[in-house]
């Protein structure tokens, strides 16, 4: 579904990702692990389209994306959770959620995003996929709050709820489990194999290595921007530079 080539991406003169190809099966659930720095961040942002790559591509479905911006990748079905909570402050947590169900138009976007009046069919049935997604993360009994009023935890389920809004096929997960408690780590946990169950193609970035060995299928290894090992979590887990990778952090 996802392939990228000889991408690379530099900051001044540091490559944040360089040379990085990799390839990502339909259903897919797959791990992406490394130490601080390593490029795991960027690399989402290139693919979600808010980073331009200096070299190399990215391909879905054997298509290029090519310069195609970020609102036309998520009309596309990559969705992106970040790495730092983002949420709408002055909006409910069910208007936050329906920003994602435009995330694919600029237009639609704004007019979730201002909360500029639409046609109320429209709206009833936006209401009601944001309101599914709440569920889906439990948070139902959070939707007529303040966003803001939300703890770490549930602004996470949040950001979850907005990008499964949308429809995605591919969904990127930056460290969804930092500053989670031990029980919302395990909710979480479960709530991505289940997606990951249904047939969701994920890519999750995760600093707790041992949740990431559990989840995924495969996984890739960055070190200093680069590929170093790429495989099963039982082979990843006993390769050398994966280790040495580790122990110099
Ligand atoms: P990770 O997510 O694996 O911790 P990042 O992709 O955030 O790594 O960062 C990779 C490298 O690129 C780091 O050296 C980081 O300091 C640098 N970097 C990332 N984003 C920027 C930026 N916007 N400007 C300058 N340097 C950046
Ligand atoms: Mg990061």
């Amino acid at each position: 579904m996802l392939r990228t080539t000889g991408l690379s991406k530099h900051f001044g003169g540091v490559y944040a990702v360089r040379d990085v190809g990799l390839a990502v099966g339909e259903g897919e659930l797959r791990g992406i692990i490394g130490p601080n720095g390593a490029g795991k961040s960027t690399l989402f942002n290139l693919i979600a389209g808010h980073l331009r790559p200096d070299q190399g591509t990215i391909d879905l479905d054997g298509r290029p994306l090519g310069r195609l911006p970020a609102h036309g990748r998520a009309a596309l079905g990559i969705a992106i959770v970040f790495q730092a909570a983002r949420v709408f402050r002055g909006m409910t947590v069910r208007e936050n959620v329906m920003v994602g169900a435009h995330a694919g138009t600029r237009a639609g976007f704004w007019t979730a995003a201002l909360r500029l009046p639409r046609h109320s069919r429209e709206e009833r049935l936006i209401r009601d996929r944001a309101d599914a997604a709440l569920a889906r993360v439990g948070l139902t009994g959070w939707a007529g709050r303040p966003a803001e009023s939300l703890p770490l935890g549930q602004q996470r389920s949040l950001q979850l709820a907005r990008a499964l809004c949308g429809g995605p096929r591919l969904l990127l997960l930056d460290e969804p489990a930092s500053g989670l408690r031990a029980a919302e780590r395990r909710a979480l946990a479960d709530l991505i194999a289940e997606l990951h169950r249904d047939g969701l193609t994920i890519m999750l970035v995760e600093h707790d290595v041992a949740m990431v060995t559990r989840l995924a299928d495969r996984i890739t290894v960055l070190d200093l921007g680069r590929v170093i090992a790429d495989g099963t979590p039982e082979r990843v887990r006993s390769d050398p530079r994966v280790v040495a990778a580790y122990l110099g952090e």
